[in-house]
């Protein structure tokens, strides 16, 4: 693909087409920038998506009862009028013929599968006594909350008002938490999402693992699209030839796990040519002499033959990105939980950033702003006394400020902790079994409990494990939260009702209220419906909710957005300046610098590759494989392997293999091999989200290979509690060679 042709995905999804190397046939069946054809008789409803967790704003059609096609609304700041791939097929979740249809209660052992359907109340009767039960017996603290999706606003608050503070999101300790916590220990927050990153006036890009065209948040890829078109050096480290460094002018194919080594040369290189913002850091930052004297010893010579990285190249990378700066963006990535130093790689991340004085800076990183809404006039939650027991000790992963998924997994299995604290969950939009590592021990935990309801859309692993399934309506039937996001230009967002839930299924809220006036919560849900909620909330601070359900959005008034402009230089770290030196770790007993340890992290044993898993540009992973309009390009995933591997293994590409890991477990099903130089020999790479076993997704199940039940270990990150996947190793075992096995 020309370089031109990438450029296009900023004004138009069949360029994102090109991007992900997809068919553009595919979009000229789901219409998303094709000329806008007849829309005489539509109805036309703004919304948000939620094919993945972006927000981007939609406009949705509606004809004859039925969403014919959904597009951008071009009044929202992160769609812009435009869609990526995934956005545009919200209509195969909608008519997903696999979708939950009614409510549920088991009827036979956990995990077999097997359930009658009953009323809506006599469901909710079933999880408001069980709850009730529990409490009773334990305190509302042995109930704990797995949350993933805007949609599940609701049942925090349901949780809190109930008196539980044991809410766990996978997107902390599994995704997007060591990139937090380490941007927050050296300039006193995170990057938040939507990243306060200014891609698009930046000079030189720099991704560190990061696939942008493969993950495809939208305004993300709109913006490096324009950072391309403006011709800024593009730099990509990443052990696979991913989509972004087929765009880069630098390729660097370093050796899995050896990051913080090369982000310490880097540093070795603009500090000791003296290439850095002397003025930037004189101003705001602390510690420059204790970083100076601490890189001294990472040259790239050092940095070498740990990164398989020439030293001259790391020179090279390291002078563009200096001669770009303050526009050089060198992106916070995020999934970055790989090795469990990640909170330590994401902080020499933060640094090399403040080295080029990129924070506050135009083309580096912006400052947000936010609407402010009161929040509405509840009653005060009541403070409970119980501590998380999501961790062995309460002082284990000090820096850790938010509740550990596995850490609650943990502590439901008696003798893992001292005692099994959880007794119950409630799970909304997380498929646990293929979202948090080491699965057997999750179907161990789910087997203790003393009760587990589920609300989801769809049939997915967990609903088969769960006592009670409550089947939510799809983000195009339903409304929730006002959307209030910290950005470059603060506005308000709605998502509201679409079309009315299809088959018996009921929007969040709805849930939420019913279970919590079951529950004696009336307090809690004063409200009839969540339109009301939200134009309570609207009506307080005198925004006007008819032109919000209108247009979609309401723009706030944009800030000063860069130091330069006025926005206000404010850290809040301990010392209010930017911490390159951080007392606050030294006072842990952790690295104040980011260091380098030999031991960290492991080769693989003979025979045996890293695996390595991401995304593909039509999916979010599980969430969408069973969608019929998305997997019509991407059905199953395929085994990336060096063609040298391969061929030393006797593979050409289309053979289809097994995996199995250190640990003697193998894959549940196959996929082909892709067979290719556009990876390191010492690694493999699928896509994230397949190899599905229910077999009520009749679409997805079976196909392709799915990575978690292969990730049987992990390393934690004693800083915040986050769990490096990237430690685990397979090898192939042929596709017929299994069938025999099983056969004979
Ligand atoms: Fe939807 Fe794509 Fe935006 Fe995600 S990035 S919210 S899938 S349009």
């Amino acid at each position: 693909m020309k370089r031109r042709q990438f450029i296009q995905v900023g004004s138009g999804v069949a360029g994102a087409a090109a991007l992900g190397g997809l068919s553009t046939d595919w979009f000229k069946l789901y219409g998303n920038s094709l000329p806008d054809p007849e829309t005489d008789g539509d109805r036309v409803v703004p919304s948000f998506c939620e094919l993945c967790f972006w927000k981007c704003g939609i406009l949705a059609h509606v004809r004859n009862g039925r969403v014919t096609k959904i597009k951008g609304n071009p009044k929202d700041p992160l769609s812009r009028g435009h869609l990526c791939p995934r956005g545009a097929g919200g209509t195969g979740l909608l008519y997903d013929p696999d979708r939950l249809k009614q409510p549920m209660v088991r009827v036979n052992r956990r995990g077999s599968d097997e359930f009658e359907a009953v009323s809506w109340d006599a469901a909710l009767n079933e999880v408001a006594e069980n709850f009730e039960r529990i409490k009773g017996l334990y305190g509302p603290s042995a109930l704990a909350l797995f949350s993933h999706g805007y949609g599940g606003n609701w049942m925090k608050h349901l949780f809190k008002a109930y008196g539980s503070a044991n809410i766990a999101a996978p997107s902390y300790a599994q995704c997007r938490g060591p990139r937090e916590v380490g941007f927050d220990l050296t300039f006193g927050s995170g990057v938040g999402s939507p990243e306060v990153t200014d891609m698009a006036n930046s000079r030189c890009v720099v991704l560190i693992g990061g696939h942008l065209g493969e993950n495809m948040h939208n305004t993300q890829v709109q913006d490096f699209a324009q950072a391309i078109r403006n011709n800024a050096d593009v730099i990509v480290v990443d052990p696979r030839f991913s989509v972004a460094a087929s765009k880069a002018k630098y390729w660097l194919p370093i050796k899995p796990g050896t990051d913080t080594a090369l982000l310490l040369a880097w540093m070795n290189v603009i500090i000791g040519e003296r290439l850095y913002d002397r003025e930037y850091l004189d101003r705001y930052a602390y510690g420059l002499e204790q970083l100076e004297e601490h890189v001294k010893a990472y040259s790239p010579e050092w940095a070498y033959p740990r990164t398989g990285l020439d030293p001259e190249l790391i020179r090279r990378t390291a002078r563009i990105m200096a001669a770009a700066r303050p526009a050089t963006l060198v992106h916070p990535g995020r999934r970055v939980t790989w090795y469990g130093n990640d909170t330590q790689r994401s902080r020499a991340i933060a640094i090399l950033n403040a080295l080029l004085g990129s924070w506050g800076r135009k083309g580096g990183f912006f400052v947000p702003s936010q609407v402010e809404l009161p929040p509405y006039p509840y009653p005060g939650y009541e403070k409970s006394d119980a501590t998380v027991p999501d961790r062995p000790d309460p002082s284990d992963y000090p820096l850790g400020d938010q509740v550990l998924a596995q850490g609650i997994c943990d502590a439901t299995i008696p003798g893992v902790r001292e005692a099994s604290a959880i007794r119950a969950w409630m799970v909304y939009g997380s498929n646990l079994p293929t979202t948090l590592p080491d699965p057997a021990k999750t179907y161990r935990a789910i087997e203790e409990l003393d009760f587990l309801v589920t609300v989801d859309v769809l049939p997915a692993e967990i609903v088969g494990w769960s006592d009670v399934v409550l089947p939510e309506a799809t983000y195009l039937e339903r409304c929730d939260e006002l959307l209030t996001p910290s950005y470059k230009q603060p506005y308000i967002a709605v998502r509201q009702e679409v079309v009315p839930p299809m088959y018996d299924s009921k929007p969040g809220w709805w849930i939420a209220r019913a279970l919590g006036n079951k529950l004696g919560l009336t307090d809690f849900f004063p409200w009839e419906n969540s339109m009301e909620y939200a134009r309570e909330r609207l009506h307080q601070a005198n925004y006007d909710c008819d032109a919000l359900q209108r247009d979609g959005v309401i723009l706030g008034r944009t800030q000063p957005l860069y130091f330069e402009e006025g926005a206000p230089p404010d850290f809040y770290t301990d010392s209010g300046k930017i911490e390159l030196y951080s007392p606050r770790l030294a006072s842990h007993g952790f690295d104040p610098m980011p260091t380098y340890h030999e031991d960290e992290v492991d080769d693989p044993p003979a025979g045996y590759y890293r695996l390595l898993f991401g995304r593909a540009p039509t999916h979010t992973f599980g969430r969408t494989t069973n969608n019929r309009l998305l997997s019509e390009v991407y059905s199953e995933n395929a085994v990336w392997v060096n063609k040298a591997v391969a061929a030393k293994w006797g593979l050409v590409d289309g053979d289809r293999v097994y995996l199995q890991n250190q640990d003697g477990v193998r894959s549940s099903f196959s996929a082909p091999i892709k067979a290719t130089e556009r990876i390191r020999p010492d690694a493999v790479f699928v896509v994230h989200g397949y190899g599905r076993k229910p077999k009520k997704m009749r679409f997805a199940h079976g196909k392709g290979i799915d990575d978690n039940e292969l990730i049987t270990r992990y390393k934690t990150d004693p800083i915040m509690g986050g769990t490096g996947m990237n430690v685990n190793f397979v090898t192939f075992l042929r596709a017929e060679d299994v069938v025999e096995e099983v056969a004979s």
